[in-house]
């Protein structure tokens, strides 16, 4: 069976590469932009994060991206974010997380080698010198913050519609994904670019492929098995029952 092929593959590669979307943060609770709840007093997010709307309305943004941010503190990381921590733990240096999400849940499940593509909810990044800092509290958090080294006002740290990803953390992602014996696609639409494009590097690099999604998507096709489940629970069914918590999956 597929099922117990992706298993083996899974348990006896060295190379594991893994994205993940807003999928794998539904089950925390956190809406994922293309489902219910995507909107925010009537606005789209594509209308909210873009630069051109922080230019027009810097306070209308910040307050989108405070409420957001007292959503995923508020938010705990569900078995699936601890069972990818597991795996880096077994895996080691060939081990890659690379997510769209901006809720920091990986690495609160404990996940250390992340690249978080799109950003954090949680930091801030200054628009004069470019330096970043962490958030206080939500609780004592009124936006804008200011930087703590030259006094510029701050916008929030995730990568807006419209802007370049980071080019090192982009090169770092496609490496992983381009020696990957293993790549593991995990509750995205898949329809986000570049992102979307680093399972299809992995399968014709001669990855095998897997991708865990309640709904097919674009990538689909080129899977080796593509499970219909939510995240928590395709994970349980793909790791070793050691990997904890299968369990509380359902
Ligand atoms: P998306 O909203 O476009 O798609 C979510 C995907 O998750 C869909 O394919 C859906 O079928 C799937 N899904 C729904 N429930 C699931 C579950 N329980 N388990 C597994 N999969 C499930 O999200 P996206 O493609 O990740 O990206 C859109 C953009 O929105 C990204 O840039 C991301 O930064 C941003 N975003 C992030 C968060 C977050 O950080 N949690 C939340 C919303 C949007
Ligand atoms: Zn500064």
């Amino acid at each position: 069976m597929e099922i117990q092929e992706a298993r083996k593959r899974l348990d006896s590669s060295a190379r594991v590469a893994v994205l993940t979307g807003a999928g794998i943060s539904a089950e925390s609770g956190v809406p994922t932009f293309r489902g219910a709840g995507g909107l925010w007093e009537g606005f789209r997010p594509e209308e909210l994060a873009t630069p051109e709307a922080y230019a027009r309305d810097p306070e209308k943004v910040w307050r989108w991206y405070a409420a957001r941010y007292r959503q995923v503190m508020q938010a705990e990381p569900n078995p699936a974010h601890r069972m990818l921590a597991q795996l880096e733990r077994a895996k080691g240096d060939g081990f890659l997380l690379v997510t769209q999400n901006v809720d920091g849940l990986h690495l609160r499940a404990g996940s250390r080698r992340v690249v978080e593509l799109h950003g954090s909810l949680t930091r801030a990044r200054c628009e004069r010198c470019g330096h970043r800092q962490p958030l206080p509290p939500p609780d004592a958090f009124e936006p804008p913050p200011l930087c703590e080294r030259c006094g510029g006002r701050m916008r929030p740290d995730v990568v807006w519609f419209g802007e370049f990803l980071d080019a090192e953390l982009l090169a770092r992602a496609e490496r992983a994904f381009m020696t990957a014996e293993v790549a593991l696609v995990i509750g995205t639409s898949a329809v986000v670019e570049p992102a979307a494009s680093l399972g299809r590097i992995a399968k014709s690099a001669g990855a095998y492929l897997i991708e865990v999604n309640p709904e097919p998507t674009p990538l689909t096709p080129l899977a080796d098995l593509s499970l219909r489940a939510g995240a928590a629970h395709g994970l349980g069914r793909l790791l070793p029952d050691d990997a904890g918590t299968r369990e509380e999956a359902e």
